[in-house]
């Protein structure tokens, strides 16, 4: 069977306009050739430091930005599948609702006036499969289903904490029974506590109704713990990708190895790969030549600084773009 979701050669690129002719003067890469799958049911963690383009691609995915170029195949329930990068406007509405989108900040992310069930409700009348008594039933249900209290039905975002909005996000983009959950750092504005509170429910919800996740975050803690696979992004590239224990014990990219080294772990004694992750990420206007990563990386070479290295099978499902994967002292 094939994927639920294929991403291939998907790219977005921002002109960059110069002058009083507002000539083209170069390309922002926000996303560059990036290929993946989702199967259906599975989680794929898409990680990254801030500002690598991990927004910009789940955005361009749901089409709520137009790709440059590229494939975007969702599998639909019937079993044919549509590329989402190239549909219209019309035929576009019509498949939206099996691909939905949870957002980073549920204190901007919801209208502040309008009431739960209308939030809630607003994709089951875009895509006109519900209406009525039937509409305010379903809401009822997604209520219940992401744990908030029938009563809150007629409030306002502003009487919720946190979380409880976060679940008003969540019941929303469920509402019209999605194959597909695109979740953009849906947990990182929220306290610790309250974090794994929602990362439960997605997943109770991911076993209850066979959802796919592509969950983006820049907190490896949170895509370890919720992730079958994982892909590592960097300026607008996938520069590894693996399955969640391989790449955890045995990164083989080393920028995947700096953002291990740099997170917080309960055992100093494990993970230390002595990288540090030091610089800031370049310009996505003006990257560097050859390897991207080669200015803030230990192992660079000349040929690093020259030639680009391409994402290559190194072991069995274990994708890295570095001449030398495989071949540094990475893991510990
Ligand atoms: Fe570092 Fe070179 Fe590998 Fe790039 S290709 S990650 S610069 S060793």
């Amino acid at each position: 069977e094939s994927a639920l979701l294929t991403v291939a050669h998907l790219k977005k690129y921002y002109p960059v306009q110069a002058g009083f002719l507002r000539k083209t003067v170069g390309y922002v890469k926000a996303v560059d050739d990036v290929s993946f799958t989702v199967q259906r049911g599975e989680t794929l963690g898409l990680v990254g430091e801030s500002g690598c383009g991990k927004t910009t691609l789940g955005r361009t995915i749901l089409r709520a930005l137009d790709p440059t170029a590229g494939y975007v195949g969702l599998r639909l329930p019937g079993g044919e599948t549509v590329d989402l990068a190239r549909l219209g406007p019309r035929e576009l509405r019509a498949v939206r609702r099996h691909a939905q989108m949870v957002f980073q900040d549920p204190y901007s992310s919801l209208n502040p006036r309008m009431t739960v069930l209308d939030t809630v409700s607003e994709p089951l009348r875009l895509s006109g499969m519900a209406q009525g008594p039937a509409l305010v039933s379903r809401v009822k249900d997604l209520l219940h289903v992401v744990g908030l209290e029938v009563r809150h039905l007629n409030r306002y975002p502003h009487a919720f904490s946190g979380g409880q909005r976060q679940r008003i996000g969540i019941a929303r983009a469920l509402a019209t029974n999605p194959s597909l959950i695109v979740a953009d750092e849906a947990v990182s504005a929220l306290d610790v506590s309250i974090q794994a509170q929602i990362l439960n429910l997605m997943q109770d919800l991911q076993r209850e109704f066979g959802l796919a996740y592509l969950f983006i975050s820049h907190d490896l803690s949170v895509i370890e713990h919720l992730s079958d696979r994982v892909a590592v992004m960097y300026v607008g590239q996938i520069v590894e990708r693996a399955g969640n224990a391989a790449l955890f014990s045995q990164p083989l990219h080393p920028y995947t190895a700096a953002l291990l080294a740099s997170k917080p772990h309960p055992d100093p004694r494990q993970r230390n790969t002595g990288i540090p992750l030091s610089g800031e990420i370049p310009d996505l206007a003006a990257l560097p030549s050859g390897c991207p990563f080669h200015p803030r990386c230990p192992f660079a070479q000349d040929r690093c600084r020259i030639e680009k290295p391409p994402l290559r099978e190194v072991h069995p499902d274990h994708f890295a773009a570095c001449h030398f994967a495989g071949e540094l002292p990475l893991s510990n």
